[in-house]
């Protein structure tokens, strides 16, 4: 299986490596010439925009909707390039109904779509344990069966062409409001005079825990290594994507709305460019026990 992958960034990058070193025919491009240059510098075979070769899937792993279109449609134009039957999989967090579009004008075309959003990270790609969930016709999966086994621990089809990409928000919905709530919970917690570390493991012994308490508390945040390879930037981007989708299928007012601001209230603290665990490191700092609030 030739596999073109496409942004070689974080999560692209790694993946590159990990389906090479699976056996897979595997070429690497990215707009920019310093992230061709590290791919190549690790032995990945790398190509300008300009100069993909012919392939059976091309593997997208892209900021937004808008490179995603900019590369299927435009430049350098999959649309026109990819080779009749070849698919793309979509693996970039993007918006849903950008996706529904796009895979029916990939399908006009002959080729096929697959919406393939990740979680696990960088460490994920690298690793071969990504989580995947799939969003596309079910001979798509099949036919790409090897390489998605490759790449993950687990893969979930979840409905036709964009349905990955939604419910992908509404999982990062989910992990964005566990980190405050669980920062808030702590913070109490540190606020009554209990150590950070034992109130994570008890909430991690009882029905409060999460990925964000069994995970990110412990590797990224408690430990001050804030160094999980996903931006705040692109968390927010992704909450932006889910907030547009609950107003466009004119879902009730919710919490979703709260948790956008919260993310959104102060641009710089932290920055687009910061781990996203930072905001809730922010929350814990500013409730730094005071001996005079403990019971
Ligand atoms: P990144 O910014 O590290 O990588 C994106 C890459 O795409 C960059 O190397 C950039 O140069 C390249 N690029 C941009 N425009 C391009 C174009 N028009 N043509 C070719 N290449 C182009 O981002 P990332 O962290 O790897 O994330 C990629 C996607 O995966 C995002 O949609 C993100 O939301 C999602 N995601 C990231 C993580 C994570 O932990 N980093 C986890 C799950 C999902």
């Amino acid at each position: 299986m030739r596999i073109c992958v496409i942004g070689l960034g974080q999560m692209g990058g790694n993946m590159a490596l990990t389906l090479q070193a699976a056996g897979f025919d595997i070429t690497g491009s990215d707009l920019f010439e310093s992230a061709r240059q590290r791919l190549a510098e690790r032995g990945l075979p790398v190509v300008a925009p300009d100069e993909l070769p012919p392939s059976d899937v091309y593997l997208l792993s892209l900021p937004t909707s808008a490179q995603v279109l900019e590369v299927i449609e435009t430049s350098p134009g999959l649309l026109g390039l990819a080779p009749k039957g070849s698919v793309i999989v979509d693996t970039s967090t993007s918006d849903p109904v950008v996706s529904r579009e796009l895979a029916a004008k990939v399908q006009a075309v002959g080729l096929a779509w697959l919406d393939a959003p990740v979680s696990g990270g960088p460490k994920g790609a690298a690793t071969g344990k990504l989580g995947m969930l799939l969003g596309g016709e079910a001979a798509t999966i099949e036919r790409l069966a090897p390489m998605l086994e490759a790449m993950s621990a687990r893969y979930t089809h979840v409905g036709g062409p964009g349905s990955g990409h939604v419910v992908k928000l509404a999982n990062n919905y989910l992990c964005a409001a566990h980190l405050l709530t669980t920062a808030e919970a702590v913070a109490m917690a540190a606020r009554a005079g209990v150590d950070p570390a034992a109130c994570l493991a008890g909430l991690n012994s009882g029905s409060g825990r999460s990925a964000v308490s069994e995970v990110n508390f412990p590797e990224w945040i408690l430990s001050g290594r804030f160094d999980s390879g996903f931006t705040t930037g692109l968390m927010r981007k992704d909450l932006r994507l889910a907030r547009d989708a609950a107003e466009r299928l004119d879902m009730p007012p919710g919490l979703l709305q709260a948790v956008v601001e919260a993310w959104h209230a102060d641009p710089e603290h932290p920055a687009d460019g910061d781990d996203f665990n930072r905001i809730a490191g922010a929350l814990l700092a500013a409730a730094t026990p005071a001996e005079e609030t403990a019971p």
